[in-house]
Order: structure tokens, then sequence, then C-alpha cells
């Protein structure tokens, strides 16, 4: 008999989440079990996250030797864990300095603030606009909410944070006519997440860089969902072969360990001097030894071309799963991120397929009504692939939707 019960999470919890009805013990690999030994494929990885699955043993044993050593001291003093992830990131990118954080959402927050405050410092407090896209999701703080494109997200707290500008993502036209030299910063997800799985357009990426350099403005790409191997490149930028000036990352960074981290140039940084920003826990020693590790393994050559392969396997799948019952007009992506469109006559149901996913045993996640995401672990195994086919197969079979 178990203590703890789903029905004890509506009791305890604010109630801003409706998680499953079923609470999950344990996970190995890309499968995981709730409390009736039910068990699932995952590809839905905590949402982009659990890079290499649940209990990875590379990085159970790195944190149960990081727990045995040193778990917190704060940035009052330097650990070596910490300090050898950033040598990881700057070696493997174009930054030269690291702020850690422990989140997606505060790492989007430091590089915001560090845009404004490199702006006052070289130009003035009047250069404070800054650039952002419609559907755009940065994260839950209210800095981040309110430079994300979604105003289901930021509206209804009272009076937001001034002098963003939200543009339509992809659309060339929008940017001449937006861009002055009051704008100190644009943020953009190369390819959008939570609004889509849009992919940037090349073109549209390129002019964001030459007219940010232009008018003296930051370009930063929030890497959050789309780096650490999920496109196939370690980062998406790395593909589309445009640089920028800061860039942040979290999710996947911990294989599953919270942490978040803010790259930029020696330049940009020096305007952080001692007190500007912080964090408690940012670079603790448990998160910055795992994602140490996790970085290791997914930045291998050979390990990023799995996932393109892997990638490959999924979307092949998945058209076989439409080929009979034409539910998705759409498959979109890059790397194992997909995103299944519902064709129109089926839109705003991409709960049902979730729920239905569910109940024949496979996690997976929306990306707004009309999508169902999924964002596996990329060391994913074929045969799991192959059966979280086989379980979304039997899910697309059996939802009834109105048409
Ligand atoms: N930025 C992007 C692109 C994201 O996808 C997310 C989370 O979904 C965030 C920021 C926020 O990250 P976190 O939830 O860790 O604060």
């Amino acid at each position: 008999m178990n203590e703890i019960t789903r029905a004890d999470f509506d009791t305890v919890m604010t109630p801003n989440y409706a998680p499953a009805d079923m609470v999950l013990v344990r996970g190995a690999g890309s499968r995981a079990w709730d409390q009736a030994g039910t068990e699932y494929i995952d590809f839905a990885g905590g949402i982009a996250v659990n890079a290499l699955g649940h209990a990875a043993p590379e990085l159970v044993e790195v944190l149960i030797d990081q727990a045995k050593t040193l778990w917190h001291v704060s940035n009052a003093y330097a650990t070596e864990p910490s300090i050898r992830l950033a040598k990881q990131l700057v070696d493997a990118t174009f930054a030269d300095r690291v702020f850690f954080a422990n989140s997606g959402g505060e790492a989007n927050e430091a590089a915001l603030k560090l845009a404004r405050r490199y702006a006052v410092d070289q130009f003035g407090a009047d250069k404070a606009e800054i650039i952002s896209f419609n559907q755009g999701f940065h994260g839950r703080t209210f800095f981040t909410v309110t430079v994300g494109g979604q105003p289901k997200y930021s509206d209804g707290f009272g009076p937001k944070p001034g002098m963003v500008t939200h543009l339509p993502f992809n659309d060339l036209d929008a940017l001449g006519d937006a861009f002055s030299d009051q704008v100190c910063a644009v943020m953009v997800e190369p390819v959008q997440g939570e609004g889509g799985l849009v992919a940037g357009d090349p073109m549209f990426i390129r002019r964001l860089r030459d007219l940010c350099d232009k008018h003296n403005a930051l370009l930063i790409f929030d890497e959050i969902q789309s780096g650490m191997g999920r496109t196939g490149d370690l980062y998406a930028y790395m593909g589309y072969d445009v640089t920028p000036d800061i860039l942040t990352t979290a999710k996947a960074l911990g294989g599953g360990f919270p942490i978040g981290a803010m790259l930029t140039t020696d330049q940009i940084a020096s305007s952080f001097v001692v007190g500007t920003h912080g964090s408690t826990f940012g670079g603790n020693p448990l998160a910055t030894a795992v994602a140490g590790r996790s970085f290791e393994i997914i930045n291998q050559p050979d390990f990023l071309a799995g996932v393109k392969a892997k990638a490959a396997r999924l979307f092949a799948g998945l058209v076989e799963i439409n080929r009979d019952r034409h539910l998705f007009s759409e498959f979109r992506g890059k790397g194992l991120w997909a995103g299944c469109v519902l064709a129109p006559a089926y839109a705003g149901h991409s709960k049902t397929l979730v729920d239905a996913a569910l109940a024949e045993g496979l996690m997976a996640l929306r990306a707004g009504p009309d999508i169902v995401r999924f964002a596996p672990a990329l060391n994913i195994a074929d045969h799991d692939i192959d059966e979280g086919l086989r379980r979304f197969g039997r899910a697309v079979a059996s939802v009834q939707l109105p048409s």
C-alpha cells in the first residue's frame, strides 16, 4: 500500500500544474514505471532534458562520487567541477566566459540583464529596447515571460518590464522597420520549441545577425531546448553558421540535474563586474560535475551522428503511422525533436493524443493545442524507438476525434 497517492498532489501542490493521472517511481534508460508497475516508453525526456535517459550509469557514478566529496559552497568560493565545465563550454563554442544558473529561465534572465547592462555601459541608458518573437518561449521569470512571445504566460501579473518589442518569427519584411539604434538586444530561439518546433529560416537568422551588427545590438540565442545535441549539432547555431553574442543553455546540459548557463564573449562579460549579478546555487559542484560528464559524452562526433540516425528512424516511423489515417498534416523538427502537426480538421486535439499515447504506455509532450511533440533521450535504443512508435500507432488508431 503506497502512502503517497496522485490524489495527494491535488491537495498539497499549488494548482498551476495538471500532471498525468499516475505517480512515476522509477526510470532506466528510455523506460519509466509508475506506482502500479505500468511501464512507459519515454518520448518526453522530461521536456527535452534527459539526454542520456533515466539513471544513466555514467551520470549516477559521477553524482555519487561528487556527493561524497563536496556538495555546495556558494559562489563565495571556486570549485573544480564548475571551472572544468566552464572550460568545456568555452572550448566547444564561440564563448570565452560562462555564468552558471539553476534553470533555463535564470540563464535567460542573466542574458537579458547582461545585455541591458552592457548597453548602459557602452552606449548609455536609452539603448534599452529588446526585440523578440511571437510564440517564442524564454522561461517563467517576469522578465523572461515578458520577452517570450506568448501573452498567455505573461499577462495577468500587472505591469510588465518595458521596452520589449515582439515581431513575427521568420518574417524578413517585419525586421527592417523595427530596428533602430535603441535596440540593445535580440533574443531568439534558432528553433522555436514550445512555439511549435519551428526552425528559423537561415536567411532570417542571418539577417538578425546583420541587423544586430548594424545597430550595435547583441544577438542572444536561447538554445535551452535546441542545444546539447538535440538537433544533431552540439548547438543549433553551429548548423546555421551564425554566431551569437550570448547563448543560453540548460535543460539537457545537466542530463536531468538542474543547471543553466549563459555563455558570452570576454568583451560583453566585462559588464558583469563583481556584484552585478549572482546566484546562491548557480554552478554548484553536484550540478556541474554531472553536467561535465554529460557534456563529455554528448560532444562527440559519433554521438551526434547517432542523434541524426535515430532521428531519421523516428521520422520514418511517424510517416508510416500517418499513412493510413491522415491525422497529421506535417512532421516538423530537427534531430531527435519532432513535432507532429495535427491536420486542420483535428486542430486543437493534441492533448487527446498525448493522453491516448499514455494509455498505450508512451510518454509524449504537446507544443500547444495542435502539435504532439517528442524529445526522447538522445541515446534512445533503436528498439525503444520502434516500440514507442508501435504504441503511438495504437494511440493514433484508437482516438476518436471530431472532424
Ligand atoms: N527557453 C526555452 C527555449 C525553453 O524551451 C525553456 C523551457 O521550456 C526555457 C527557456 C525555460 O527553462 P526553465 O524551465 O528551465 O526555466
